[in-house]
Parts: C-alpha cells; structure tokens; sequence
C-alpha cells in the first residue's frame, strides 16, 4: 500500500493501547499461518490448536498467580468486567457494588443493575468507611464488590488487601461475596499473583501490555459463582463460549511472560523517564499541579502515568496542538468517537471543574524512550504557551 508518507509520532498514550511487542508478533504469526485450527475439532489441525490454548493457559496463569482452570479467556477488558459484575445471564443475586473512579466497563453494568456507586478520597482510592457503608446498606445483598487496582487516568493504585478486609469483615458468613479486581492497567506494571491475590475475580487484557487487541481474560478463582454471559457452543469449559481466539490467546500469553520477565527493569526505567517528565513540566509550566500526587510521593501510582491538570488551558485545544506537534496524549479517557468526555473521575476526586478543564495524561509504556520524555519537554511548555495566548 503506498500513500504520503507516515509522520512519526511520540507515543505518550500507552495507556490507552501499545503497540505489539516483536516477541509477540512471532509466537503469533505460525498461527496466523499454517496453524490455523478451530481447537474444537478432532484432526491434527484442531489438536495443534488445543496444544497452543492448554500451554497459553497454563503460561497466562503463572503470570497471574491462579490456577489453569481459573483462567476464562475473553475478548478483552470490557468483557471481562462486564462478566464480573453479572456474574453471567442471569445475572447473580443481589446489588453490585463499585467506587466512583472505576472504568465504565464497571461503572455502566452497574448502573445498569441497579447497584451502589461509592465515594472515593482527594486522591482517587475509595473511602473505606463508605465502603463498609454501602455493604451494611446492602442488608447482605451484595452481588459483587468491584474495585480497581490501578486507574486509567490517574494511575493510582489501590490496597487489595485493605478493600478485601472490609468485605470480609461486612458479609455474612454464606454466602462469601466475591471481590472483583479491574486490573487492566495494572497488569502492565504491578505483580498480580500478590496484589490481586486477595480478588476472586481479576480482569485483565492483552492491548495494554504489548499484545494484541480483542483478548482479554477473567480469572474466575475457584468457587467464585459465574454463569456464562456468552452463551453457545460451551467453550471455555462452558464459562464463555465462541470459537477460541487461538492467535490472541497465543499473544495474550506471550505479552504477559515478556512483561513479567522485564518487569523489575521496565518498571525502574519508566518510573525515571516519568519522573524527568513530571518535574520538567512542574518545572517550566507554570499553574501545573500533579492531579493525584501528594507530596510527591509517586510509589502508589503506576510507573507509567504522568496526569497533570495545567491551569488556563482546556484539554481539547492543548491536545490539537500536542497533536500538530507531533506528540499523541490524552486528557480524560477518550470515548468511542475519539473525543474528549469530560472526567468522572477528577469528579469523583472533587477536582475542581476548572482545573479538571486542564487536565493533561501523558502515559508511557514498555517501548517508550528518552527521546519520548524530551519531545514532550519540548513541546507541553510550547503548546500551553500557545492555548494561552489564543485562550
Ligand atoms: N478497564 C480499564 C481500567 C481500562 O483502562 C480499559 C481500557 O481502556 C478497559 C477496562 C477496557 O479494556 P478493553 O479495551 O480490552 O475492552
């Protein structure tokens, strides 16, 4: 295909997807080829591709810290959470329970079934007395408990264990009511097998961390109740029936080993590379605040993010001119059409709206570069100076 050529763009929205590691691109490709097989089936094709499901299992739950069996394979984040929270057709029981920040893959499903949203502190992590609240209110009908482990905005990371005790300590004996985690941003980054551990229900999905898009998955620990919400040929053990995404599932398991194999070093340069961004820009913009650090302490934010709310600017005009400039960001997460939603979760936060107008996400991921962090150094101070100006 030939066309005008592809300007180069400085990538700082890995949280909104990153691009295919090679490592993953090649355990994929053969199965894009020659090993083509619908693994239900009984010929050698179909037994090659039963061969590739079983390992990518059996890999994606050492990664995560469950068993095998625990692993459902789904077709991304939103699927995942949508799952966890009905718990399947029909849905579970009783009244879902959410915080305020959560992506609306968690937020829309709960609203949706009539559940109870609670409040979150200044800094994005729910307020565990009105967590406790909520349960008490429930009366012991609470289908499910759904608390992010890190934001997609914010980066912020909760406490699992903490949210877990307060659960533990407001149900009833029977029936035990499952803690579901959305820890699609988190997996990039964080260790699974000891943050999630204390969820029965954990959401995860193969874009975010250098695999491709469409896969995801939702562990399903033992004895947690779920019903299929894809309802069919009875894949999956019965839990999420479709003909098995076979290349994805082969991706999703290749992008987590590699993420879990450089995680340490990733982690540790990225978190540098972030932190030269976010005092360059404290730095030389003036009216800029860091939206959820507080004493600029970033050990609870995921390595990755760098969120900033930038006085006198409205996020759409600064990402035009970012854009112009050559850099991709993000302000809010951006909705179907591509544009800008205002937050809810700055709202949630009680970021005032005028502030939260400016609100700048510029979020790295495992490729990411110096040259990234400088090109951003460059252009944000330009680009605010600009918005200003014309404001
Ligand atoms: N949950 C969180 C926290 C996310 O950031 C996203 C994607 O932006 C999703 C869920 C949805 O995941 P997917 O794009 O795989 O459907």
């Amino acid at each position: 295909m030939t066309g005008p050529p592809v300007q180069p763009i400085v990538d700082l929205d890995h949280a909104a997807t990153t691009r295919v590691r090679p490592a993953v691109r090649e355990a994929m490709a053969p199965f894009l080829d020659e090993r083509y097989g619908n693994p239900s089936g009984s010929h050698r094709l179909a037994r090659e591709a039963v061969r590739a499901v079983d390992e990518a299992r059996e890999r994606v739950a050492a990664a995560l810290g469950c068993a095998p069996a625990e692993v459902v394979f789904t077709s991304g984040g939103t699927e995942s959470d949508n799952h966890a929270i009905s718990g399947g057709m029909p849905p579970r029981p009783g009244v879902p329970v959410c915080t305020a920040v959560e992506h609306h893959a968690v937020l829309d499903p709960v609203r949706a079934l009539d559940g109870v949203v609670v409040a979150v502190d200044r800094s994005g992590r729910v307020d565990l007395d009105a967590l406790g609240a909520a349960l008490e209110g429930a009366g012991g009908h609470v289908s499910v408990v759904s608390v992010m482990l890190a934001n997609n905005e914010t980066g912020v990371i909760t406490d699992l264990d903490a949210v877990a005790a307060v659960v533990r300590a407001h149900e009833p004996e029977v029936p035990r009511v499952p803690l579901h985690t959305d820890a699609v941003q988190a997996a990039a980054w964080l260790d699974l097998a000891d943050q999630a551990a204390a969820a029965d229900l954990v959401s995860v999905s193969g874009h975010k961390l250098g695999g491709p898009k469409g896969i995801g998955a939702l562990i399903v620990r033992q004895h947690t109740p779920i019903r299929p919400l894809v309802m069919g040929g009875g894949q999956e053990h019965g839990r999420r029936s479709g003909t098995s995404n076979v290349v994805g599932i082969v991706g999703l398991a290749a992008a987590l080993d590699a993420t879990v194999a450089d995680r340490v070093a990733t982690n540790e340069r990225i978190a540098a590379l972030r932190d030269r961004l976010v005092e360059g820009l404290l730095a030389t913009v003036t009216g800029t605040v860091e939206t959820a650090v507080l004493d600029g302490d970033r050990s609870a934010v995921l390595p990755g993010i760098c969120h900033l709310c930038i006085e006198g600017v409205d996020a759409e005009s600064l990402l035009f001119l970012l854009e112009a400039e050559g850099v991709a960001a993000s302000a809010a997460s951006s909705c179907a059409s591509g544009a800008q939603q205002s937050s809810h979760v700055l709202e949630a936060m009680g970021v005032d709206p005028l502030v939260a107008r400016g609100s700048l996400r510029l979020s790295l991921g495992w490729d990411s570069t110096a040259a990234d962090v400088d090109a951003a150094l460059a252009a944000v101070p330009r680009a605010v100076e600009r918005v200003r100006a014309f404001g």
